[in-house]
């Protein structure tokens, strides 16, 4: 008999499982249906020796000490500073839209305060910001937000801008400096030896095991447990009673090319008519020095393994009726990106992890003082 069955071994189920065993000594069988733990931040060598996110490029960016100083316990840092160009009408340009954007695209050279000014004749009165598309127009105009942000959302999400909730485009700023940073948090590196000996390193506990290509669907009623953490999607949790939530995905393409560079930095962007959304070149990412490189493309998909729930308030609508199942369980904790469907990043993933760690606590000590 486990103390606790957890699904899942990305973010939310590791470090659940580390926490419970280190804090509490309670045992924890892990369980994934994938072949490895790490869930989508995965990363593993290819077959030219060169390490890959077999998910699509993870970087990892936080403001949160508290957060750092918990993952610091099972990796050290690799400074990187992660920088995106975007592929619009034949030029390679900086994204966020900044200062060097705006005179790239149309050959000009204007100041930060005449960007100012650029902007402000260009975008567009909306009384309500509600959606993705009002979000960018109402910043930087039509004709921008047709170049930077229609189509690759288009892609991405399989539906226009303006059937997604404002909080999918407002994740990407505009500036009106010359700031290149695809980020601004003030904690921003990779695992040194990648995610995965980070994942190794926080499940290593003689009281945690780890069974791999297990479907929780299959051993729910064969394996005993006294508590259970569920990570996986909410829906399927209860057979999707209710109907599916949506939840986006991606098909990977990786390749490897004979020659050691490809392009200028970690990440360009593909707003416009190509299938893939973006082109992921690892070594700007690992530092690591090879004579060959390894690339990613990725292929937005309504079918294939969950990755983004799709922010609309329908969606919302139908998670919050999954969300009252989920409470009437009290036995049954749930956490993480699909379970909680929230389009979270690695760090929120920890942060929420680590408070539901504090609420078990609360709930277990309730428990023996009742
Ligand atoms: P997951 O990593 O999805 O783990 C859930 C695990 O549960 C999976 O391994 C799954 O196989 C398993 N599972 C589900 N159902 C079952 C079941 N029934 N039985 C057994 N196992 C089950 N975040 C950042 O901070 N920075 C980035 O640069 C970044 N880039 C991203 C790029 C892409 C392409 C994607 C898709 C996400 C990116 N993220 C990024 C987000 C990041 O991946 C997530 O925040 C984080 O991995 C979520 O962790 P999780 O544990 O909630 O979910
Ligand atoms: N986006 C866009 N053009 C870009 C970059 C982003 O239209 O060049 C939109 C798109 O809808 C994307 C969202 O902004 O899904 C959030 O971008 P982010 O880079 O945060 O996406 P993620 O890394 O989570 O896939």
């Amino acid at each position: 008999m486990f103390d606790w069955l957890i699904v899942g071994a990305g973010f939310a189920g590791s470090v659940l499982a580390e926490r419970i065993t280190s804090q509490l000594g309670q045992s924890v069988l892990l369980i994934d249906r994938r072949r490895h733990v790490g869930g989508n931040a995965y990363d593993c060598y290819d077959d030219a020796g060169i390490l890959i996110h077999r998910y699509g490029p993870h970087i990892f960016h936080t403001n949160a000490q508290s957060i750092v100083d918990y993952l610091s316990q099972f990796t050290r840092w690799r400074d990187y500073e992660h920088r995106v160009l975007t592929a619009v009408d034949g030029k390679l340009l900086p994204i966020p839209i900044n200062l060097d954007t705006i005179n790239g695209l149309y050959d000009l050279n204007l100041t930060s305060e005449e960007l100012e000014q650029f902007f402000a004749l260009r975008r567009e009165k909306v009384d309500e910001v509600k959606t993705s598309e009002d979000v960018v127009v109402s910043t930087i105009g039509r004709e921008l937000y047709e170049k930077f942000f229609r189509g690759y959302t288009r892609k991405q999400w399989g539906v226009d801008p303006s059937q997604l909730s404002k909080s999918v485009t407002a994740r990407v700023p505009t500036r009106t400096n010359r700031d290149d940073r695809y980020f601004t948090d003030g904690f921003q590196k990779m695992p040194l030896h990648g995610y995965t000996r980070m994942f190794e390193r926080m499940v290593d506990h003689s009281n945690i095991k780890i069974m791999l290509q297990t479907d929780f669907r299959e051993i729910r009623n064969q394996i005993p447990y006294r508590r259970l953490i569920y990570t996986g999607p909410i829906d399927e949790f209860f057979d999707w009673k209710l109907g599916r939530l949506p939840y986006r995905s991606l098909h990977f393409k990786h390749v490897t090319l004979d020659k050691e560079n490809f392009q200028p930095v970690a990440v360009v962007n593909y707003p416009q008519s190509e299938l893939y959304t973006r082109i992921t070149e690892y070594k700007h990412l690992t530092g690591q020095i090879h004579p060959k490189t390894s690339l990613t493309y990725e292929f937005p998909s309504d079918v294939g393994d969950p990755y983004y729930p799709v922010p609309r308030a329908e969606n919302e609508a139908l998670y919050k009726r999954y969300e009252a199942m989920a409470m009437a369980r009290p036995d049954v904790w749930f956490v993480g990106r699909l379970a909680t469907y929230r389009y979270y990043n690695m760090d929120q993933v920890v942060g929420q992890a680590l408070a539901t760690f504090g609420r078990i606590q609360k709930a277990l000590h309730a428990e023996t003082t009742a």
